[in-house]
């Protein structure tokens, strides 16, 4: 009856700690995918941001060219009138206005450019954000699939786990049953211990030599008295687990 008790509060244990490592892994592995969805998400942002910045290059560059136009158009009517002038005040006058309007398409010529120089750096950008995103939805695509298989092999496991757990509860008494949990609950693993030369593998510290007689009876099922693991007496030759 003892040794049965205590075998399946080691099968316990052990069910516990599987079903800890699986709960664990359940919980991590949507973190990954969020992860990796926060990064699109990023991505989505930039890609907006380059979107607006090119909207408005597109409206500077039509502008420029707008005035450009209209501005030579100007010049070419002066020019034209340039001839028919008949006094030196009014030619000169002409010969100022003309020259300033020059010099502004000029300066917009420039502006032309270096808007042109902007939207490759702006196109450059795009193409180097294009390849980050699908590098990163590749990762997202196989880690989803993976995913969804990983949970459902877990689920199954723990199901399985369940059932080999709730075995394990019927066979040993519900007040040893009571305190196992209770230590579980507020205590690092393991919950039930060997014994072996009167040191418990739970705290490695020396049992009292008349608690070590009554384990090694193996009557009842007892606990250290340091650490309030539930123990059990393990001959030496058995050798460590
Ligand atoms: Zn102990």
């Amino acid at each position: 009856m003892y040794e049965k008790q205590i075998e399946q509060l080691i099968i316990l244990q052990q069910v516990d700690d599987e079903i800890l490592i699986l709960r664990d892994e359940i919980e991590k592995a949507p973190l990954e995918l969020a992860d990796l969805e926060a990064q699109m998400r990023e991505f989505d942002e930039r890609r907006v941001q380059i979107d607006e910045r090119m909207e408005i290059l597109k409206d500077q560059k039509k502008k420029l060219g707008v005035e450009i136009e209209e501005d030579a158009g100007k010049i070419k009517k002066s020019k034209n009138k340039l001839m028919l002038v008949g006094n030196t005040k009014e030619y000169h006058a002409m010969m100022r206005e003309m020259d300033s309007l020059e010099k502004l398409n000029r300066m917009r010529e420039e502006e032309q450019i270096a808007v042109k120089e902007e939207v490759v750096r702006q196109q450059d950008a795009t193409a180097a954000l294009n390849e980050e995103m699908s590098g990163v939805q590749e990762q997202y695509d196989a880690l989803k699939t993976t995913l969804d298989e990983r949970l459902a092999e877990a689920n199954k496991k723990l199901e399985s786990l369940d059932r080999k757990r709730k075995k394990a509860c019927k066979v040993v008494p519900p007040p040893i049953l009571g305190r196992y949990e209770f230590i579980r609950e507020r205590m690092e693993n393991p919950v039930i211990v060997p014994v072996t030369s009167g040191v418990c593998h739970g705290c490695h510290i020396m049992i009292p030599p008349q608690a070590y007689n009554d384990l090694q009876k193996g009557k009842q099922i007892l606990s250290c008295p340091n650490c309030q693991r539930l123990i059990y007496w393990k001959r030496e030759d058995e050798g460590e687990e």
